[in-house]
């Protein structure tokens, strides 16, 4: 099966092929490790997941996927330097080396980021790499100097710049989102990392150092400029260093389009010559009760925040994948307590096609019918809603005890696939320690007392199950029983 994509840079769906043959390359931009993860940022890098998730299980590609490790930064280094109200014992002891300080800071966020991955159902063993930027500061210098000498770049007090001006009379500057270039002036810098479409100027691809910051070396036209890499050079080095120049997929969310994926672009192409990606795919916002999420609203929630509250993170990545990457994504209590209940249903079926009573109709029709609903779903740019209504259409229409013995190995089968892609389910018996020895009890005493009419004491037995959590369920001539 072939995959469409929305292509923020054609403005269109298009079926992907990858350059080469049957081998994805995918770049994800990553975590700024300055901070915990918030669950807006989790989003951006749920949606690769499913993404490569995909083009492995239902179109038999291989995918190297590299997401980067943002470790040098505006914010790294403010929040490292001496005498910042960020500092934590945690870190570790703070040095009078400022390099050694981002390192600190920096290594204890990217551990927890892992965590959190791992945690969200993002396998470490999918990347083939993440890369921290400051491994790479070689590849970018010599990248600036590349683009130098093409004539798009140059120095300024020690700092170097691109020139938007002269890019502009070659190519085409603000290819994936609309920028103001009507109070453009040529020769305008900015230095930050982060600026908005109204300020589009030269921006910076090496910073000058200032006082007690980080710097490497970079001998650049004759001179020594001590200083470290912009944010957006970063990529662009990273990407053609792992991937090689042009990548297949880059991924990243939708704030990321300007400035820095179009920079990206630029930098790219006057250094390296060549495209970035053929793909450009963004994933849209999340919102938290339908409130922007900021820290003044108290909305702002890391994931350990949430599972504070007793959340359970497959039940966040439930409720987060079962949205369409493209649309504004309003994350609710409520929206993960419906994808808890909603994925038991699903795990529930599972085990009850390991276990009861076996139909004897077949059901090879709507089994292959589920399977091409499904992934036709993913495939028409990854459409998760869609999908997983085909799988409880399914379910509601066809319950496990109906399945034969010769459908229950198809629907398994099926569903590890399934699974391969969305990680929330185990495709196996129910363990057995998960049912506690005293409910097994009541169990049977409630199915001898129904056998004997008692109604009166197999109800007893009914709500005492139920005080301790769990919930039985008839079958003809046997029982299950479920954890609530
Ligand atoms: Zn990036």
């Amino acid at each position: 099966m072939k995959l469409s994509l929305y292509n923020t840079l054609t403005k269109s769906v298009q079926e992907f092929t990858p350059i080469h043959d049957r081998e994805v390359h995918m770049y994800s931009c990553g975590p700024t490790v300055y901070d915990h993860a918030h669950i807006g940022n989790l989003r951006s890098f749920l949606f690769p997941d499913i993404l490569q998730r995909s083009l492995r299980v239902i179109c038999g590609y291989r995918v190297k996927w590299v997401m980067n490790i943002t470790d040098i930064d505006d914010k790294t280094i403010r929040d490292s330097a001496i005498g910042s109200p960020k500092w934590k014992f945690e870190f570790g002891t703070q040095t009078s080396d400022p390099k050694e300080n981002v390192r600190l800071l920096t290594l204890y966020y990217e551990q927890a980021f892992k965590r959190d991955l791992e945690l969200i159902g993002i396998k470490k063993s999918d990347f083939s790499a993440m890369p921290r930027a400051t491994d790479y500061i070689k590849e970018m210098q010599a990248l600036i100097v590349s683009i130098s000498s093409q004539g798009f770049a140059y120095e300024s007090e020690g700092s170097v710049y691109f020139n938007v001006a002269k890019w502009r009379e070659h190519e085409q500057y603000g290819r994936l989102f609309a920028i103001d270039l009507e109070h453009f002036k040529a020769g305008v810098r900015i230095d930050a990392d982060e600026y908005s479409r109204e300020q589009v100027s030269d921006f910076v691809l090496w910073k000058a150092v200032k006082d007690n910051e980080p710097f490497w070396d970079f001998p650049f036209e004759g001179k020594n400029l001590k200083g470290r890499p912009g944010w957006h050079i970063e990529c662009s080095a990273m990407g053609q260093a792992l991937l090689g120049l042009p990548l297949d997929i880059h991924t990243g969310g939708v704030d990321l389009r300007f400035p820095h994926h179009e920079d990206e672009i630029a930098q790219s192409k006057a250094g390296y010559g060549c495209e970035t990606a053929q793909f450009w795919c963004h994933n849209e916002f999340l919102e938290v009760e339908g409130k922007k999420m900021s820290k003044s609203l108290g909305n702002f929630y890391t994931l350990q925040d949430l599972l504070n509250k007793g959340m359970d993170p497959l039940d966040i990545r439930f409720s987060m994948v079962n949205a369409h990457y493209g649309s504004v994504f309003n994350f609710t209590e409520f929206g993960v307590e419906s994808a808890s209940k909603a994925r038991k249903r699903v795990q529930e079926y599972i085990y009850a096609c390991f276990e009861g009573n076996v139909g004897h109709d077949h059901h090879a029709e709507e089994l292959y019918q589920l399977k091409q609903e499904f992934f036709g779903a993913l495939c028409d740019d990854l459409h998760m809603p869609k999908a997983i209504e085909a799988l409880f259409t399914f379910m509601k229409n066809t319950p496990a005890h109906i399945l034969s013995n010769r459908d229950r190995p198809s629907f398994l089968e099926l569903m590890n696939d399934i699974n391969d892609i969305i990680a929330v389910w185990t495709i196996a018996p129910r363990p057995e320690e998960s049912i506690p020895d005293e409910v097994k009890k009541l169990a049977e005493i409630r199915w001898n007392a129904k056998a004997t009419r008692d109604f009166a004491l197999a109800d007893d037995m009914r709500k005492q199950i139920a005080a301790l959590g769990f919930a039985i369920k008839d079958t003809k001539d046997s029982y299950s029983i479920i954890k609530e």
